[in-house]
C-alpha cells in the first residue's frame, strides 16, 4: 500500500503543506499568522492534494464520526483527537413547500440553525480554530464577533478548558449576549460597530498573545466553512448542486463553500460540475452587493444599519474574493431591506418549520428576489444555506407574528375563541383574494 500521508509522527497526521498568500503565493509555516509579510495579502492553508487523492475515499469519510471531523483529512489540524462537540452533519432538507411557493422544482435547505453546540454555522469554524489553537499552544482564545461567533467561541472554549475573552458590539441582540455569558467567558461589549471591534481586536492580538479565531487564527478558522460544501456534496449522494445561495458577512463562508466543492472535484470524490454561487446581503450593509451591481472589482466599506446584525460587516475581509466567485460561476449578489428580511424569516417558518435568524431571513428573501428576477432557473437543483437560529434574534419579529388567543380554562371560552380566529382567517383570505 502507498504511504499516503504527508507527515506522520506521534499520532499526528496532516496533509497540510503550510500557509500560502492568496495574492503573491509566498509560502509560510502553519503558525498563528494571517497576513503576507511581502504584499499584505491574506494567508490560506495549502494541502498536498496528491496525497489526499491517494488516501481519502467516500468509504473512509463515511467510516468517520457524524460530525465535521469525518473530513479531518481536509482540515488544517494535526491531532487525531480534535475538539468534537458534534458540530456539523446538520440536515439537508428537501424544501417542497417553499419550492412550490417560489416556483422552483428542486430546492434544499442546509439547516445550520440546528448546528451544535450553539445553533449557528460558526460552530464549524470555531471547532477547527480552537483545535488548531490548542496545537499551537494557546491557552486563551478570543474573537471579534457579531454575536454567533462569541456564542461558539465561549461554548467550545468551555468544553476544551481554554480561557476565553470575547469582544462584541455593545448593541447586540439580548439572546446573543446571554448565549455567550452563560459559558462564563470575559465579555467585552465595545461601544462601536463590528468594524471598530475588529480593529481593536487586531491591536489586542498583537499585545496579549491570545489566539483570536478570526484574526491570527483566521487561515485555520476559515477552513471550517469548507465542511458546508463537503456535507452538501455527500448528502446529495456525492453530487454537486446546480446553484447555491448563501449569506455574506466577511465573504469567507461563501468562498470556502466554493473551495470545498473544488477540492472534492480535485481529489475525485465528486464529478466535475460548474455550480453557480449567489450571495445575500442586507440593504443596510451591502458593500459586496453594491460592488457586484456596479461591476466594480473593489469593495467600498460602508457603515452598517440593519436588523441583520450577524452579517453586518461594513468592511468585509473576503469581499473581493466573494465577488470573484459569484462572477466566475455565473451567480449573483443581491440585497434586501429589513421588511423583506422579516418576511423571509416568516416564509421559511411557515413553509418548512424552520425558525431562522435575520441572516437566514436575508438569504430566503434574496432567494425569492432572484427567482422572481429569473436569475435562478426553476429546473436547477438549488441549495440554500440557513446559517443561524431565530430564537437568538427574537426582537426582529416581535410585533410581526400575531399573538396567542388568551382564554379562560373553559370549553365555551375555547370554542368562542376558535370561532373568532376562523372568522379572522376568512377575512384575511378575502383580503388576499381582492
Ligand atoms: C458569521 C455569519 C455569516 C457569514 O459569515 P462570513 O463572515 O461571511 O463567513 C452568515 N450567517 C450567520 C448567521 C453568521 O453568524
Amino acid at each position: 500500500m502507498t504511504q499516503a500521508i504527508t507527515t506522520q509522527n506521534q499520532g499526528k497526521t496532516t496533509h497540510v503543506k503550510g500557509l500560502q498568500c492568496k495574492e503573491c503565493g509566498a509560502e509560510y509555516e502553519a503558525k498563528a499568522i494571517h497576513v503576507c509579510e511581502f504584499c499584505f495579502g491574506p494567508l490560506e492553508v495549502a494541502y498536498d492534494y496528491d496525497a489526499l487523492r491517494r488516501s481519502v475515499t467516500r468509504e473512509s469519510i463515511q467510516a468517520g464520526p457524524l460530525s465535521i471531523w469525518r473530513y479531518r483529512a481536509f482540515l488544517p489540524v494535526e491531532t487525531e483527537n480534535p475538539i468534537d462537540v458534534g458540530t456539523g452533519m446538520t440536515p439537508l432538507v428537501r424544501a417542497n413547500r417553499l419550492a412550490r411557493r417560489l416556483g422552483l422544482k428542486k430546492l434544499y435547505i442546509k439547516n445550520d440553525a440546528v448546528n451544535m453546540p450553539t445553533l449557528s454555522f460558526k460552530d464549524r469554524v470555531v471547532s477547527v480554530a480552537l483545535t488548531r489553537a490548542r496545537e499551537l499552544g494557546f491557552t486563551t482564545v478570543s474573537c471579534a464577533s457579531t454575536g454567533n461567533l462569541a456564542n461558539s467561541t465561549a461554548a467550545i472554549a468551555a468544553h476544551a478548558g481554554l480561557d476565553c475573552c470575547v469582544f462584541i458590539p455593545a448593541d447586540l441582540e439580548a439572546g446573543k449576549v446571554l448565549g455567550t455569558l452563560i459559558y462564563g467567558p470575559t465579555v467585552m461589549a465595545v461601544q462601536g460597530n463590528y468594524d471598530q471591534v475588529n480593529r481593536l481586536c487586531c491591536e489586542v492580538a498583537n499585545t496579549q498573545g491570545w489566539g483570536f479565531v478570526n484574526i491570527n487564527l483566521r487561515p485555520y478558522y476559515s477552513e471550517g466553512s469548507k465542511t458546508l460544501g463537503y456535507e452538501v456534496a455527500e448528502q446529495l449522494g456525492w453530487e454537486l448542486p446546480d446553484h447555491i445561495v448563501a449569506p455574506l458577512a466577511s465573504g469567507s463562508l461563501f468562498t470556502k463553500i466554493y473551495k470545498g466543492f473544488q477540492e472534492f472535484i480535485n481529489v475525485g470524490l465528486v464529478a466535475d460540475k460548474s455550480v453557480r454561487f449567489s450571495g445575500a446581503q442586507a440593504d443596510g450593509c451591502s458593500p459586496i452587493a453594491q460592488a457586484f451591481r456596479e461591476n466594480r472589482d473593489f469593495v467600498q466599506p460602508v457603515k452598517p444599519s440593519t436588523i441583520a446584525k450577524s452579517i453586518a460587516i461594513g468592511n468585509p475581509a473576503d469581499g473581493i474574493y466573494a465577488l470573484e466567485v459569484a462572477r466566475k460561476t455565473g451567480g449573483n449578489i443581491e440585497s434586501v431591506n429589513d421588511a423583506e428580511i422579516v418576511e423571509g424569516m416568516k416564509l421559511l417558518a411557515e413553509t418548512e418549520g424552520i425558525f431562522t435568524e435575520t441572516a437566514g431571513g436575508t438569504t430566503i428573501a434574496v432567494l425569492k428576489k432572484l427567482v422572481e428576477a429569473g436569475k435562478i432557473d426553476p429546473e436547477e437543483t438549488t441549495v440554500v444555506y440557513i446559517t443561524g437560529n431565530g430564537l437568538k434574534t427574537q426582537e426582529a419579529v416581535q410585533g410581526y407574528i400575531g399573538e396567542p388567543l388568551t382564554i379562560e380554562p373553559k370549553l365555551d371560552s375555547f370554542e368562542r375563541a376558535l370561532e373568532r380566529s376562523r372568522t379572522l382567517e376568512r377575512l384575511d383570505w378575502q383580503q388576499v383574494l381582492v
